[in-house]
């Protein structure tokens, strides 16, 4: 769009004031639609804000995999960093069947081309966001490193990445300055090998770009209101959300509140198959971990240690449950034994939170128009690669809001794969 006011006297109705909702928030209100954002917190603490702080481009193949199906068994928790509670396998269950239906090669290697595309799109939108919201010292562009703690595993891993599809991004051996750096941080183990990717990024400080973007929207006329909507509703072809008791009207309403997306479809009769995929971070406020040290992955322990402007913090886990079931407390003892092993320079114990990536079965987001209602806008299901993707995503709502055509080909993103109903 040429032009912000191009738009003016349409209105937006965003749920969810993640990243992907604030993205999308925006870059709406950019076009001159008149946004209101509904989001309960007033405090930042969902997955947007919990995360690794990783602009992951390379991760262009789908966890929805003949490897990852082969490879689950091994990775179980207490050994591995994958879960599956006994307890919540009702949830998971009906999921994990229809995960194995989407690993198959034809669809993996569909799935592939679909995020590649749209993750070449991630770091140049997410530049465009952070010059509109004059937060560019926040985006990072200088890689990430994946280390390991023994000659096999390095040999095992340098293999893996070297013949593994890693989209626009790059990789090469760490130099020995740059092994020895990681070393230090991590004395009580040996450091047996350590790859350096290129292209991939890092937000320094999620707290301050939540308050930028947040910052933004009002400044550029947006409302937010701190409250939840209840649910999406249809009169006739329209859609409608119910908050406060009462049911909204606006041209366009976008749905991208995380994890709880699927329960606020249920109303129109939607069902999608969405699940809270948890993860567990600690975070240490004080740290001698060097600011420039980019993003690590302890490939081994399955762990990303980042350092924030606020602090270390080391993340883990996928744990499939469901949204609001207890957290499993021996899940942040193992990152505490995890950082105690490598001897990091982290105050322990350190602060804990948990948080869910928002998941749909074949590992692609749902990102797309409703068939029944053309005024709802789907942007939920990041999965892994929300806080990656949420500029690109903001930028392809904006472009069906405005009917203008997407930066990349929407199609295997569309909400209609999971039937008829959406
Ligand atoms: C441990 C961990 C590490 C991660 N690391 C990375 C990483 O390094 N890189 C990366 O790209 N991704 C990472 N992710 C994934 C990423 O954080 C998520 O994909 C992303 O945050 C999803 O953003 P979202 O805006 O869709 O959802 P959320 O961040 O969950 O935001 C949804 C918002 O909707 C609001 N909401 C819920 N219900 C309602 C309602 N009824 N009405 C209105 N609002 C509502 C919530 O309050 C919330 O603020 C990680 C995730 C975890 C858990």
């Amino acid at each position: 769009m040429k032009n912000d006011q191009v738009l003016s006297g349409k209105t937006a109705l965003v749920i969810g004031g993640g990243l992907v909702g604030l993205s999308a928030a925006v870059r709406l209100q950019k076009i001159g639609i008149a946004v209101t954002l509904f989001e309960p917190q007033e405090k930042p603490k969902g997955a947007s804000w919990g995360n690794a702080g990783h602009l992951a481009i390379e991760q262009v193949q789908p966890l929805a995999s003949p490897a990852t199906i082969r490879g689950a068994y091994a990775k179980l928790f207490p050994r591995g960093a994958l879960a599956l509670p006994a307890a919540q396998i009702a949830t998971w269950g009906p999921f994990a069947w229809r995960m194995l239906g989407a690993s198959t090669p034809a669809r993996f290697a569909a799935g592939t081309h679909a995020l590649s595309a749209l993750l070449a799109e991630a770091m140049p939108a997410w530049r465009r966001l952070c010059e509109q919201a004059g937060t560019t010292h926040l985006l990072r562009e200088d890689g990430h490193f994946v280390a390991w703690e023994s000659e096999a595993s390095a040999a095992k891993g340098r293999a893996h990445w070297r013949t593994t599809d890693i989209g626009t991004a790059t990789v090469r051996d760490a130099t020995p300055g740059e092994l020895a750096a990681i070393g230090q941080l991590a004395p009580r183990a040996k450091i047996a090998g350590a790859i350096r990717f290129g292209g991939s990024g890092q937000i320094t400080d999620l707290g301050a770009l939540a308050e930028a973007l947040r910052a933004l929207l009002v400044a550029s006329g947006g409302i937010i209101r701190h409250a939840a909507a209840e649910g999406i509703y249809l009169s006739g072809q329209t859609a409608q959300v119910r908050a406060d008791g009462v049911l909204h009207d606006a041209d366009h309403i976008v749905l991208c509140a995380g994890a709880a997306s699927a329960d606020l479809l249920r109303p129109m009769g939607a069902r999608i198959p969405l699940i809270a995929e948890r993860g567990y971070h600690i975070q240490s406020a004080a740290s001698c971990w060097p600011h420039d040290m980019p993003p690590v992955a302890f490939e081994d322990r399955s762990m990303i240690v980042t350092r924030f402007a606020g602090g270390l913090r080391a993340a883990s886990f996928v744990e499939f449950s469901a949204r609001d079931a207890a957290p499993d407390p021996a899940k942040w003892d193992r990152l505490r034994h995890h950082v105690a092993e490598l001897g990091l320079p982290f105050d322990l114990p350190g602060e804990p939170w948990i948080g869910a990536r928002p998941t749909l079965p074949d590992y692609l987001p749902a990102i797309g128009r409703s068939r029944r209602a053309p005024n709802l806008l789907y942007a939920f299901g990041h999965q892994h690669l929300g806080l990656t993707l949420a500029a690109a995503t903001g930028e392809a709502v904006a472009a069906l809001a405005a009917g203008s055509p997407p930066a990349i080909n929407l199609a295997p993103f569309d909400p209609a794969r999971f039937g008829d109903m959406t």
